[in-house]
């Protein structure tokens, strides 16, 4: 990509991108290799948002995202144009992952005849999925309230589908490692939009599952044998080598320094439709409030959680555009411990991709949500006389610990790892970050969010939002969700060309 030197005579339309984690990156790289002169506005004093790589004393750790995917199509191009291909890096044994079942981990199956024979759950719970085709329920709610059905739990469309024991022992870790929320809280409708519309097509999950297999198959067949989507797709989760910084400090790489302002923190736009160009006008500080801008743009991309926009000034047209119609969100805290034990000092090691733990084995005395073995996954993340561990403490189970300090995480952490794998004595070195709102929660009322953020695109022309309040927490979601704004921008700026032309 060429530079970005913004020259006096430069005619661009110009666009501002608030917010330099995935999203707003991936927006502002897209935006740019179409022409557009971009600009990123970034409250912290580094890029990256929830994505958080450390290098210290001869371990490397993420205290954010720790793997993505790259399902989405948007992810694929952009690997592929970064060039980052060979800095990915794939987990050893990812396919290996756990759950704990009667205190001790049990590995998950990988397919139907796994799934026979495993102990993770009982004859009865895996009957009830190889009969799910005639024995699921359809939600009685949605055929006396219309629109009831779109806020079921997730808890409540999976007891439907497979049984309580599912909800338990799979969808309750699951929510509790990716989202840091609980099934009872979350919307099916938003946190799992793919299923949400399989059973609206097929009724049965197992049968959709199975005919949008055979579909993909039947498609596939007059592709050639290097179809490079599939293949890739099919490898599953990775970092890169360094960690999961790499891709926003690569993302950050294509942009000029004029281009990425550090430490800008947006405080209020304003919208006037008057002026035939540059109907945005955006404001931003440092944090010590030594620096001042007003500038201005054609159009606006907003990456920022909600929660910092409800913050934000809003004009249009002189007047002032509350935004008091944008819900309250609530936020899941969660801290991240990252320890190292000496390989001696851990008695049963587990290889593989990580340990996920369900509610309901808090009996048995466990306090975190889950461990992941980082340096099995990634040797080269620690010295090889190390195991080095990242886990997980709070969410919507346990809101209060994840604010405890780090002395009294480390005892959480290390009684968990005790028990799991057999841990001995104190770890050699501890790191904690403290996340006090890490994920938004989808929860039954997210439909009342999702209007609010059309409604505001719909009343502020040239104002678009993506991230992870919309479409996913992913990585890879938040990624596909910045390049679709930029799309949209793409369009409506020319729309705007389109309209002006007759008085030019
Ligand atoms: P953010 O990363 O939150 O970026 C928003 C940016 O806006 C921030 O940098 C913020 O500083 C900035 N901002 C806010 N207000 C202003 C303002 N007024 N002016 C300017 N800038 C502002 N996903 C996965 O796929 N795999 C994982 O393994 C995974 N693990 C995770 C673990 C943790 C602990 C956390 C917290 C998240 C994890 N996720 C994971 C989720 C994923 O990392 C995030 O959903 C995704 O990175 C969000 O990207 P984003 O750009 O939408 O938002």
């Amino acid at each position: 990509m060429e530079s970005g030197a913004v020259a006096d005579h430069d005619t661009r339309k110009r666009v501002a991108v608030v917010g330099a984690g995935v999203s707003g990156l991936a927006a502002a790289y897209k935006l740019k290799s179409r022409g557009l002169n971009v600009t990123v506005f970034e409250a912290d004093g580094r890029a990256g948002g929830k994505l958080r790589s450390v290098m210290q004393n001869g371990l490397i750790w993420d205290e954010g995202a720790n793997t993505m995917t790259e399902a989405e199509p948007e992810v694929v191009s952009l690997l592929d144009d970064l060039r980052l291909r060979d800095k990915q890096q794939f987990p050893i044994s990812q396919k290996k992952r756990y759950i704990v079942r009667n205190g001790v981990p049990v590995m998950l199956p990988t397919n139907p005849l796994e799934l026979v024979t495993s102990s993770v759950l009982s004859t009865q719970s895996k009957i009830h999925i190889l009969l799910e085709p005639f024995l699921w329920k359809k939600n009685d709610s949605s055929s006396k309230v219309s629109d009831a059905s779109a806020e079921e739990s997730v808890s409540g469309f999976f007891q439907r589908h497979f049984g309580q024991e599912v909800v338990d022992y799979l969808i309750d870790p699951f929510v509790g490692g990716t989202s840091a929320a609980d099934p009872d809280s979350l919307s099916m409708k938003h946190s799992f939009p793919d299923l949400w519309n399989v059973e609206k097509s097929f009724g049965s999950i197992i049968v959709g599952a199975i005919r949008t297999k055979l579909a993909a198959k039947g498609g596939k067949s007059g592709e050639t044998k290097s179809s490079p989507g599939t293949k890739r797709g099919l490898r599953g989760s990775f970092s890169f080598k360094g960690g999961m910084q790499i891709l926003p400090d690569m993302l950050c790489k294509s942009l000029s320094h004029d281009e990425i302002n550090l430490d800008s923190k947006v405080l209020s736009l304003s919208y006037n439709s008057g002026s035939r160009q540059e109907n945005w006008s955006l404001s931003c500080v440092s944090h010590n409030e030594t620096q001042r801008k007003n500038l201005h743009y054609d159009a606006v991309v907003m990456t920022a959680p909600l929660c910092n926009v409800k913050e934000m000034k809003v004009m249009k047209g002189g007047q002032p555009f509350l935004l008091n119609f944008l819900p309250e969100i609530n936020y899941m805290p969660l801290s991240v411990l990252i320890t190292t034990f000496t390989k001696e000092k851990v008695k049963r090691p587990l290889e593989g991709f990580g340990v996920l733990i369900p509610s309901k084995e808090q009996k048995h005395g466990f306090k975190t949500l889950g461990t992941l073995f980082s340096s099995m996954m990634f040797p080269d993340r620690c010295p090889s006389d190390l195991h080095l561990y990242t886990t997980f403490i709070g969410g919507s189970r346990n809101q209060e610990l994840a604010k405890a300090s780090t002395d009294e995480l480390k005892q959480v952490v290390t009684s968990d790892l005790q028990r799991l794998l057999g841990v001995e004595g104190e770890p050699v070195s501890v790191n904690h970050y403290y996340w006090r709102k890490a994920f938004p929660l989808y929860d039954r009322s997210y439909g009342s969010v999702m209007e609010a953020i059309d409604k505001m695109e719909k009343d502020l022309p040239g104002f678009f939002y993506a991230g992870n309040h919309r479409g996913g927490l992913s990585v890879g979601k938040s990624i596909a969700s910045g390049c679709k704004a930029a799309d949209l921008v793409i369009s409506y700026l020319e729309s705007c060309s389109n309209d002006k032309k007759p008085d030019e």
